[in-house]
């Protein structure tokens, strides 16, 4: 079977930069799953759904067709032929997508469709749950983590915002109910290798999971 190498941690900890990174080091597809809960919300939000009443949502999860291109070097994102790449970055779905992710049945969902993507396998997944939930037999799992200011200045300069603190406090709140929910909540996975990447470069944290999955 083809490696499966499932990356899990919190918002900005540099998961969707080593994830493509590894992928496109190793030849395998890449999978990012946050992109499918931001473009549930995206389609949610223009439906005009109250994204905060958990029955409204869950009623509506079988609503859009989602697609994600699996290519690490141009990853792509579809909901019903539009292509949503952008608009799932948005302050506006960025404040809707963790209530959007607690409701069960928006998990049960995308966690279908995102073990369809792994199929065989030859894949990097990114996530929360991962390891521990949609892949949990997956060749390696990490954890990625960095300290709180080196994740808010990565965002924040990924989204060309000026201001520091609030992509901080944006990221710290969906962290916050990321790790409480009840449905999957964002845990380290049995079985997982916790890399703090604050104090590497890029290239040294792709390095390092390299050669974790030629161990
Ligand atoms: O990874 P990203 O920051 O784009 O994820 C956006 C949100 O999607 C997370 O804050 C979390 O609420 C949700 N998510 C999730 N499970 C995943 C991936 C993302 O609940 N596997």
């Amino acid at each position: 079977r083809s490696p499966v190498i499932a990356i899990d941690g919190p918002s900005g900890s540099g998961k969707s930069s080593t994830s493509r990174g590894v992928a496109a080091r190793l030849g395998l597809r890449y999978l990012d799953t946050g992109a499918m809960y931001r473009a549930m919300t995206w389609w949610l939000l223009r439906q005009g759904v109250d994204v905060h009443d958990a029955a409204a949502v869950a009623a509506r999860v079988d609503g859009p067709e989602i697609l994600s291109g699996t290519d690490p070097l141009g990853p792509t994102i579809m909901v019903d032929g539009i292509d949503v790449g952008l608009a799932i970055r948005s302050d506006e779905v960025n404040a809707a997508v963790s209530p959007v992710s607690a409701v069960p049945e928006v998990r049960a969902r995308l966690v279908e469709l995102q073990r369809e993507a792994i199929g065989d396998g030859g894949i990097v997944v990114e996530g929360r749950d991962i390891g521990s939930v949609v892949a949990p037999d997956a060749d390696v799992k990490v954890y990625l983590t960095a300290d709180a200011a080196a994740r808010a200045e990565r965002r924040a300069a990924e989204a060309g915002a000026r201001d520091v603190e609030a992509t901080r406090d944006s990221l710290l709140a969906r962290d916050r109910i990321d790790s409480s929910r009840a449905a999957s909540p964002l845990v380290m996975a049995e079985g997982a290798v916790h890399i703090d990447g604050t104090a590497y470069t890029l290239d040294e944290v792709i390095d390092l999971v390299v050669s974790l999955v030629e161990a």
